[in-house]
């Protein structure tokens, strides 16, 4: 089967979204790109019952080059995603992950940059911005969602949800889960009182330490 492995991820993937709480039923959607080719999550399909052959694959000027179903409505914020954003540090863009996680959205509607409360802001980038709300699956939420990730790996898409990407799909994964956890710690702080935030120049520095984190 033509990206059989990438298929099967986005299948994986798509059922731990709806499993870690990121989305509700058919919302949200997930990509993961080899050469030029992309494997995406069809549109409004239950994530329980796709299966590899379900997953539409698509060329990056959007034309169908394998499966019977039509590609997520959100198709356009996805290829954006592949043709037109450099990851901050250069690395490959191969996988996308769309969410509609409750407390990223929450926090959607009420401000410009996801509040820096946490040093772990520095995964998505120095900030995290609000892209301005345009209605789902069209051209204008693509074009907006494209400038609010310049020089970042993700970015909250106002009254609608996150998107995020990486190198594969963990990696893609993980910063959408880690901005909605910031979001919910935000929101949480926020709700007992006024939160002590971070200076901006300490969540560069973080950007910095973080190149050398892990097992390296
Ligand atoms: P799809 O079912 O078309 O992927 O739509 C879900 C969504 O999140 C739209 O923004
Ligand atoms: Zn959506």
């Amino acid at each position: 089967m033509l990206l059989g492995d990438q298929r099967a991820a986005v299948c994986e993937y798509a059922r731990r979204m709806t499993a870690d709480g990121l989305v509700v039923g058919t919302s949200g959607n997930i990509s993961v790109r080899a050469d030029d080719l992309v494997a995406i999550t069809p549109t409004g399909v239950d994530y329980a019952f796709l299966a590899p052959a379900d997953i539409p694959v698509v060329a990056l000027d959007g034309s169908i080059v394998d499966g019977e179903l039509k590609p997520t409505s959100e198709l356009a914020m996805h290829l954006t995603v592949y043709r037109d954003v450099t990851d901050p540090d250069d690395a490959e863009i191969t996988a996308v992950v769309h969410t509609h996680s409750v407390h990223a959205t929450a926090v959607s509607a009420l401000v410009d940059e996801v509040p820096p409360i946490h040093y772990m802001l520095a995964t998505i980038g120095p900030t995290a911005r609000v892209a301005p709300y345009a209605t789902y699956g069209t051209v204008e939420l693509a074009e907006a969602m494209r400038a609010a990730l310049k020089d970042r790996r993700g970015c909250l898409l106002a009254n609608h949800g996150t998107i995020t990407f990486g190198d594969g799909l963990s990696a893609a994964y993980s910063r959408a889960q880690q901005l909605e956890w910031l979001c919910q710690l935000w929101l949480l702080s926020r709700s007992a009182g006024t939160p002590r935030l971070l200076p901006p120049a300490e969540i560069e520095h973080v950007v910095e330490k973080l190149r050398g984190y892990g097992q390296k």
